[in-house]
């Protein structure tokens, strides 16, 4: 059986005070959960982030990371710097990134390719338009993403890889993918996965929903045959609400 991983992306959002503050709020109401609790924090947070959640069971990511090892690169962060603080996941191709700073399914592949280089577990994010949905091109957007994401990769670290089927139409705009349409688009990349690396590694990778998931609908999307939890912005952002989320079966 899959476990269920739920992961919060604050993207641009807290102070290091405020990231304290949460991850103590957080710990206390996430302290009996089996499901894996992620925070993905921004870069300045990090630090703080991690010395805060030892001897918790929240775990800490990274929402971006450049795909050499060091050099030239003004303003970049690279995997083996994540490693080196104690980051265990880092987001790699959130539609953010694809939208406004250029990230392609080039750029993303070779992101994973060194997030496992340097020991990280990537989440990569995958997801139409709401064009392409109405032009019903969906199932191929996301499938080839997901091809294009994963090529070389060996089937191990198919199997290490978490992803998030986030259809941009309902990232932050309170539109949620019905829980059956989810279900069905995550299936489609599970067989995506199955046609190149076989039953037994698209039966254990994990894909998350992410899209709008708020305390309301988590349950509903996590009980689904083939979603294993969610990748969560907005609702993240409150130790609470979030705690509701990754405690959706209690
Ligand atoms: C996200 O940023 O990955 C996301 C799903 O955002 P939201 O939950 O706010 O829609």
């Amino acid at each position: 059986m899959r476990r269920k991983v739920i992961a919060g992306n604050w993207k641009m959002n807290k102070l290091p005070n405020e990231a304290i503050e949460f991850i103590d709020s957080l710990a206390k109401l996430v302290k009996d959960t089996k499901n894996e609790v992620i925070i993905c924090a921004p870069y300045t947070d990090l630090f703080y982030v991690l010395l805060q959640a030892q001897g918790t069971n929240i775990k800490v990511g990274a929402q971006n990371m450049h795909f050499e090892d060091s050099g030239a690169y003004t303003g970049e962060v690279s995997g083996e710097m994540l490693k080196a603080i104690g980051v265990e996941y880092v987001i790699i191709g959130h539609s953010e990134r694809r939208q406004y700073f250029n990230e392609t399914d080039e750029t993303v592949n070779k992101k994973i390719k060194a997030a496992f280089k340097h020991g990280l577990k990537p989440i990569v994010c995958v997801g139409e338009t709401l064009e392409q949905r109405e032009q019903g091109l969906a199932n191929d957007i996301i499938r080839t993403q997901t091809k294009l994401a994963l090529d070389g990769l060996s089937k191990d670290e198919v199997k290490n890889t978490i992803i998030a089927y986030e259809p941009i139409w309902a990232i932050g705009t309170g539109k949620t993918a019905t829980s059956e349409d989810a279900n069905n688009s995550i299936k489609e990349i599970r067989n995506e996965i199955e046609k190149n690396y076989g039953k037994d590694v698209a039966a254990e990778v994990i894909i998350q929903y992410g899209g709008s998931v708020k305390s309301k609908n988590a349950k509903e999307l996590f009980e689904t045959s083939d979603i294993d939890g969610g990748l969560v912005g907005g609702a993240s952002l409150d130790p609470e609400e979030f705690s509701k989320i990754v405690n959706y079966d209690k």
